[in-house]
């Protein structure tokens, strides 16, 4: 919706297909809390882009900054070095000023007090480089798009899916699409693919994450099958990114796809350990939103794709909303015995050791402090936990099952800093762009939460723009 907006007010008339019907419009971005990533130098640039924001909040609130090199650094080590360097550098550096065109286009965002805020000292103080939200959620940024979209003149076809595209030696001409079973084709002087990648694909999964992948839990929207990609490397697009890599998380064991409040991410403050009662992952390795979409993918090698989460009273305290919902697979109990008793599946005997072994190498001489790397570690196990580390020997003891959800893929098309998308001669193919999930190149083994929805924003308004440019430029000249 970014790309259409863009485009249409750079002078281009735009149709949008959507696969999905108006009711379950938004794909992935739907499903999200909204919780976007940009650069910031502290809260003057804040107020520009949350004019709402009360003088109380301002008094109230430690926002810090968040530089472009901080977040262009975040995207280098979470990647492992291996994010295309001037995507990457395009993606930190645009990011305010994007911000500022989605409010200029009436998208409201709000501070994330909930999740990224922890109260210090009666302040509240932001970690972890991520401060907003869009008002309302996925739900209230696709809303906010689509009016904006709808007063722009943009028209949308719901329950529209892209089938093929109109090529040939000049280019894109247009996409062949089925609407309601019905074969149909829009011709168009440039198309801009922003259809999702193929998470909710099992056949596409297996084929390229690998064996397993066909198991884990789909979250977010069913609509994002791969056409786009497909469709764009059936014309000689270039594959482009981690195609063996996603973003996947720990989330209910037994929740069925596509269902929201999946999650389970307080881990940071307990610990992890698979039906062996063994740990397999530091769970305080980083900040949450730094750790949270690689560690899926850790669960979905444990034996049964399953794991549980252990919290004590200490920390109970701290976990997120999603831990309180309805829906959720729980045991609770006095005694750690009593406890393993009731989780499903757990080797007893290993895991009472585990936690022993655990609770013998905790730095108890390490202040405990959920806001910073707090350095509180364990020392001398095989798996260490290098910050956050509780005992955990206080009752009553939680311990929530949970399992591998995958949220979207990493691999993709080939763009380059216009969101042309390219060719196997690394050519730009005329009239076709892209953005969003289905690009590949920026995110590999993992992410910095909020870094999708930026994404797809930074990339849609350059493709918007370009493809409105690539349209005027193509033209026939008038007659006067
Ligand atoms: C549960 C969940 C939580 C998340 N939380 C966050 C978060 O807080 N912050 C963040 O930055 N990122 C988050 N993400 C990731 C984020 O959703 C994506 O990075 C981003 O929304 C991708 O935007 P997109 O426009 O590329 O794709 P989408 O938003 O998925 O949109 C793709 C659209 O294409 C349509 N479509 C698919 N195939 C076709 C076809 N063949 N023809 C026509 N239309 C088609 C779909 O129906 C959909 O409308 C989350 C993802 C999930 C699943």
């Amino acid at each position: 919706m970014s790309a259409a907006i863009a485009a249409s007010e750079n002078g281009a008339n735009v149709i949008v297909l959507e696969k999905a019907p108006e009711s379950e419009k938004g794909g992935n971005t739907t499903y999200t809390h909204g919780s976007i990533r940009f650069a910031y130098n502290g809260v003057e640039d804040l107020k520009e882009i949350m004019p709402d924001l009360t003088p109380e909040e301002i008094e109230s609130t430690d926002f810090g900054t968040y530089s472009e090199e901080e977040y262009f650094d975040d995207m280098c080590r979470l990647t492992d070095y291996r994010t295309n360097p001037e995507l990457a550098s395009l993606l930190t550096s645009q990011s305010f000023e994007t911000m500022k065109w989605l409010v200029s286009h009436k998208v409201r965002f709000v501070p994330i007090y909930g999740r990224q805020a922890f109260k210090v000292d009666g302040k509240f103080k932001f970690w972890g480089g991520m401060i907003a939200e869009s008002a309302g959620g996925g739900p209230g940024l696709v809303e906010a798009l689509h009016e904006e979209a709808k007063k722009l003149g943009v028209q949308i076809l719901f329950n529209a899916m892209a089938t093929e595209l109109i090529h040939d030696d000049e280019g894109v001409h247009g996409v062949i699409f089925k609407q309601n079973g019905k074969t149909t084709e829009v011709r168009a002087k440039a198309v801009i693919l922003a259809s999702g990648g193929f998470h909710a694909n099992q056949e596409m999964r297996t084929r390229y994450l690998g064996p397993k992948w066909d198991l884990a839990h789909a979250r977010g929207s069913r609509f994002n099958t791969g056409e786009g990609i497909n469709i764009a490397l059936k014309i000689g697009a270039m594959p482009y990114g981690n195609w063996s890599g996603a973003h996947s998380v720990g989330g209910d064991r037994y929740l069925p796809d596509h269902t929201e409040g999946f999650q389970r991410l307080s881990y940071p403050f307990g610990i992890m350990v698979n039906t062996e009662g063994k740990r397999f992952v530091d769970e305080g390795a980083d900040f949450r939103n730094y750790t949270y979409a690689k560690y899926g993918k850790l669960i979905l090698e444990q034996p049964g794709q399953a794991a549980w989460q252990v919290f004590d009273q200490k920390v109970a305290r701290l976990l997120r909303d999603e831990y309180k919902v309805k829906q959720v697979t729980k045991v609770k109990a006095n005694t750690l015995e009593e406890l393993a008793e009731k989780m499903e599946g757990i080797d007893t005997e290993g895991f009472l050791n585990e936690v022993k072994r655990y609770n013998a190498a905790v730095r108890k001489d390490i202040p405990f402090n959920p806001n910073i790397k707090d350095g509180r570690c364990t020392e001398g196990l095989e798996v260490r936990k290098s910050n956050w580390a509780n005992t955990i020997d206080e009752g009553p003891f939680e311990a929530y099952g949970v399992t591998c959800g995958i949220t979207f893929t990493f691999g993709g098309l080939k763009i380059n800093t216009e969101a042309e998308v390219q060719d196997l001669l690394s050519q730009s193919i005329p009239g076709l762009y892209a953005t969003g999930e289905l690009v590949g190149g920026l995110f590999y083994f993992n992410y910095p939460g909020g870094a999708g929805l930026m994404a797809g924003s930074v990339f849609g308004k350059i493709a918007g723009e370009n493809a409105a440019r690539f349209v005027k430029q193509h033209e026939p000249l008038k007659l006067t």
